[in-house]
């Protein structure tokens, strides 16, 4: 039988961008498979931002930006709630990839790589790759 639940040490973090429900269940999802190193540099990471919102006519998000610490850019990512209606593989591939942007700070993996593939390819190394359709 197992213990009593013990909390991920993600959560106080995870609870201080005040997510969406659904959403913040499925970042936590995703930050469970990711590499110990890359979970260190989000959690240790002040001007990491993170926030969802509601899509809908006249809806103007607005990232949140941090100032930038100890000379590295701050970084931010944004989810939109519509997210609850796709199917939870796309679900966790688009945070993956937007974790995979922040953590490559929006470049490729090397200077001439499209940071669109280098963030889909560490996506799927991490184990979240994009569901065929
Ligand atoms: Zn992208």
């Amino acid at each position: 039988m197992d213990g009593p639940a013990v909390e991920s040490r993600f959560e106080p973090w995870l609870r201080s961008f005040a997510l969406d429900g659904f959403i913040h269940l499925h970042v936590a999802a995703v930050m469970e498979g990711l590499p110990e190193f890359v979970q260190t540099d989000f959690l240790t990471d002040r001007g990491f931002r993170m926030v969802d919102y509601e899509p809908g006519p006249g809806v103007v998000m607005r990232v949140p930006v941090a100032s930038p610490t100890f000379g590295k850019p701050s970084r931010a990512i944004v989810l939109k709630r519509t997210l609850r209606h796709r199917p939870i593989d796309f679900v966790r591939y688009v945070i993956a990839h937007e974790l995979a942007h922040a953590h490559l700070y929006n470049r490729g993996r090397s200077p001439d790589e499209d940071p669109e593939f280098a963030a889909d390819e560490l996506a799927k190394a991490w184990g979240f790759p994009k569901p065929l359709r």
